[in-house]
């Protein structure tokens, strides 16, 4: 007797994290990115559109692969934007992640959005009809470093992804592959997205021209596996980061390395808004007073902050 067991497709089973990985005896390193439940308190205090509200996911899901190499206590930020005199869908979307892996995320949007958002469902937009001929400019701020690290990419071809092969190809970045996709989730305001970045490690000695061959031989064929994941395995909850991950690459000595939690969660408090203000001359701060109170909204988590002047 065979007895099935069916069971249901829960948003629940779906964690949200970063999951680092190495290849062939680490010549290749990568990263998996799965984001779900957490989108829907990070998005919660916003009224974003959905086609924002998509975009927000992949742009953390971004922002999450690329940011594990900072290994020092800091934030990580990617910030897309539109040019000013042009026109765009969305203008502006901000996401921070910081070490702990907390992220947090706010936009500025059009509202001509809100006239097209039953059009979109079927016809999506290309990136360029959403930003335009955008810019992506990513930071990192590392707390001992006085200097911060920033590259700005040109937003080319139709995805995000398309953009940074684009971005990948054109610096003098070390072999990248890249694979991000996003959908809408069970409950409103929720958003899954997924990303896998695979790097290409240079040698540490002088490798033998056998040896560069079969490196190149070993990347393109992890390339090509990369290439079978589909969306639907990437974004489907009931799959797990270490199945998924095993199922792609268990040929190709797969080590999987801890998980790190990805967490809404906004970095604003009481001392920073007062050392922000602390910057401004006492003029100034009573130039922002109404009856002596200064009224400051986070951008982020929209946490109202009232001051004295
Ligand atoms: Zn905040």
């Amino acid at each position: 007797m065979v007895v099935m067991v069916v069971l249901e497709s829960s948003q629940e089973n779906f964690i949200d994290e970063i999951v680092p990985f190495y290849l062939d005896h680490a010549h290749i390193k990568g990263r998996l990115v799965r984001l779900g439940k957490q989108t829907e308190s990070l998005l919660a205090n916003h009224s974003y559109p959905a086609l924002v509200n998509q975009y927000i996911a992949e742009v953390i899901s971004l922002a999450a692969v690329l940011s594990v190499d900072v290994k020092y206590e800091g934030v990580f930020t990617l910030q897309i934007s539109s040019q000013p005199d042009q026109a765009s869908l969305i203008r502006l979307i901000t996401v921070d992640i910081n070490t702990q892996g907390h992220i947090r995320a706010y936009a500025q949007w059009d509202q001509k959005i809100l006239h097209h958002e039953q059009d979109f469902i079927l016809n999506p937009p290309c990136l360029q009809e959403v930003f335009g001929r955008g810019f992506m400019v990513f930071t990192a701020d590392l707390a001992h470093q006085i200097e911060r690290y920033q590259a700005i990419v040109e937003l080319q071809g139709k995805s995000l992804t398309d953009s940074m092969h684009h971005f990948f190809r054109q610096s003098d970045q070390i072999p990248t592959a890249l694979v991000l996709h996003s959908r809408s989730g069970s409950k409103e305001r929720e958003f899954v997205a997924g990303a896998v970045i695979l790097q290409r490690l240079p040698f540490s000695g002088d490798p033998t021209p056998e040896q560069q061959d079969q490196d190149s031989d070993d990347w393109f064929t992890n390339l090509s596996l990369l290439g079978t994941l589909t969306r639907k395995e990437l974004l489907n909850p009931d799959l797990s980061s270490f199945d998924l991950l095993y199922r792609l690459f268990h040929e190709r000595n797969i080590h999987i390395l801890k998980a790190k939690p990805l967490k809404s969660q906004c970095s604003c408090s009481l001392n920073r808004i007062q050392k922000m203000l602390e910057n401004f001359s006492d003029d100034d701060r009573v130039g922002m007073a109404v009856d002596g109170q200064i009224e400051i909204i986070c951008e982020f988590c929209n946490k109202k902050y009232t001051l004295k002047a």
